[in-house]
């Protein structure tokens, strides 16, 4: 069920490419520099609670600062960065993030050998931010699992749970186990997220209408 939902999406909405390196999105990459992959995870702490597009202001005024660097953001003043990653939101909160993140981490090589719990323990990276950095990052395979996720396995009514870690396996046992079908799959959630499935669900027209129980139900109610 969940990959027939996967396929119906993509033909719908199209291939969404991957995380934006640079401000651009490029599907046909499939390798990032150790520069690019450092962008990637700047870039998933700091959409912590906030729309992509303030975190790309942020990202370009680091980037124009030449600051997308571990050691640069290390040694970095506090007051500076948060002038830099302010149209991000909880700039303040950020910024202890990104440093905890840059600390914990040196030298960079060290990123590509922890392990998930590791990155639980930096203060400030939660599940979502550490299997955001892990599977586009890092391409190792973790589902993302965010709010719009949740809101959707709910609305299906193939899957009860609002626990984090339920759902992310649910996906993962349920979906073929793929780096190209996580990444996609969640940027797909997110489009349907942002176009049908909001917080009042626009279900007339969603392309998966027939496949969800909430939606189902919306419409026998109306006729
Ligand atoms: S039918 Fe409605 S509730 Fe179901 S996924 Fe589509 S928009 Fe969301």
């Amino acid at each position: 069920m969940l990959y027939k939902i996967y396929k119906k999406l993509l033909k719908y909405f199209g291939p969404q490419g991957w995380w934006p390196i640079g401000g651009i999105y490029n599907p046909f990459k499939k390798c990032f520099s150790e520069k690019e992959k450092f962008e990637v995870m700047v870039g998933a702490i700091l959409t912590q609670n906030t729309a992509w597009n303030n975190v790309e202001k942020a990202l370009s005024n680091l980037r124009r600062a030449n600051l997308l660097d571990i050691k640069k953001i290390s040694k970095i003043n506090s007051r500076k960065l948060e002038t830099l990653i302010k149209p991000s939101g909880f700039y303040k909160q950020k910024a202890v993030r990104l440093k905890n993140f840059v600390n914990s981490v040196r030298p960079i090589g060290l990123i590509e050998n922890m392990s998930r719990e590791e990155w639980f323990r930096i203060n400030g990276i939660g599940p979502e931010t550490a299997d955001s950095i892990l599977l586009y990052a890092l391409g190792k395979p973790y589902f993302v699992v965010d709010a719009y996720t949740k809101r959707l396995v709910n609305r299906l009514g193939i899957f009860n749970s609002e626990k984090y870690e339920e759902i992310r396996e649910f996906f993962e046992k349920n979906i073929p186990r793929s780096i190209e079908i996580y990444k996609e799959y969640h940027a797909l959630i997110v489009a349907l997220a942002k176009n049908f499935c909001k917080k009042n669900p626009e279900c007339k027209n969603c392309p998966i209408l027939k496949d969800c129980k909430y939606g189902m139900s919306k419409m026998r109610k109306k006729n």
